[in-house]
């Protein structure tokens, strides 16, 4: 008898990340705003796994809560896959198995990793050998932090965010992070903070159309320096989270009280990302925090960026 040959299959991962700083410019007539974001890909992976079929499919499966994880042609990782298929008219499909890491509506970017590590993943599966350039234009198409799970790294994104420069980071930042047990909608925290620019209109600067990152953030990233960077972490969409989720402020607090250089709610949150000053820092805060009942994980960065596995 002929052993049937299991089906073809391509593994790959791709990175969370935090923002370290997010400066939101004005509201355009678009509804949208340009960003200036420095982003750092950091060590909770997204896993892909990518199998030869005839149609498109997805199972989603991981160690952060899912229920609000599309698993239909929603799924920004199917979406990835059909728009490759488009592109380079390749006429099959794939059943695609997404293992979660990165917290879902946590601010970290996960559907963007996986809509990266996806496109890598088919790449590879349907030989259909995209060049780079072209792979980041599809990317840009996705989403506006997908440009970046697929470089990682440490990058500066303006425009929508997808406008990606690498910035240069000296060694290893260390990062606890507190992930809630809830999400918060991006458009819904944007939203909540076009709402607070109009209310202190009178008493805060207008927002610039065209915002940039400080130099002390590109200085203090460069040295590798956390107390440097503790000192620059910003994030323009941080009141508004905390006024949807005035919870948040807690936990921002406790950190810094037990140790933590500064703390900071990541993108449009409600994760927290506290920066610690070495190692031996962030295991005594991740212990501190797990005390207080907070659902807490370390993570490294910077670290590289969406990449095939074992190939
Ligand atoms: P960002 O930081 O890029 O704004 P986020 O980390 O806050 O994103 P994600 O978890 O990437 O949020 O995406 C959340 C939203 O996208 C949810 O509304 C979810 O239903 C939808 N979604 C679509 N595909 C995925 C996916 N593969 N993983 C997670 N959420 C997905």
């Amino acid at each position: 008898m002929t052993p049937v040959a299991a089906p073809k299959m391509i593994h790959a991962k791709a990175p969370g990340k935090i923002n370290v700083f997010l400066k939101v410019g004005a509201l355009l007539d678009d509804g949208f705003h340009d960003v200036a974001i420095a982003y750092q890909a950091v060590s909770l992976y997204e896993e892909v796994r990518a199998y030869e079929a005839d149609d498109f499919s997805i199972e989603v499966a991981g160690s952060v809560e899912l229920s609000r994880v599309p698993v239909d042609g929603s799924n920004i990782a199917i979406k990835a896959a059909r728009l490759l298929a488009r592109r380079t008219g390749y006429r099959g499909g794939v059943h695609l198995e997404i293992g979660k890491h990165v917290p879902v509506t946590g601010g970290m970017g996960g559907g963007s990793a996986d809509a990266a590590a996806t496109l890598l993943a088919c790449d590879a599966l349907w030989g259909t050998d995209l060049p780079r350039d072209e792979m980041l234009a599809l990317a840009t198409q996705l989403g506006a932090d997908v440009p970046f799970a697929l470089t990682g790294g440490t990058a500066i994104g303006t425009g929508r965010g997808d406008q990606l420069s690498p910035a240069l980071a000296k060694g290893q930042f260390q990062w606890v992070l507190v992930i809630a047990d809830f999400g918060l909608s991006t458009p819904a925290v944007y939203s909540e903070l076009d709402k607070h620019r109009d209310r202190h209109s009178q008493d805060i600067f207008p927002a610039v159309s065209q915002p940039f990152v400080d130099a002390n953030v590109l200085q203090a990233l460069r040295a590798g320096d956390p107390h440097m960077l503790a000192e620059t972490l910003y994030n323009d969409l941080q009141a508004a989270a905390l006024h949807l989720e005035p919870s948040l402020a807690s936990v921002l607090e406790l950190g810094e009280e037990n140790g933590a250089l500064a703390g900071v709610i990541s993108g449009s949150g409600p994760t927290v990302a506290f920066l610690a000053a070495d190692l031996d820092n962030a295991l005594e805060l991740q212990i501190a925090l797990s005390a207080a009942r907070l659902n807490v994980v370390r993570a490294t960065g910077p670290v590289h960026g969406a990449r095939l596995v074992n190939l």
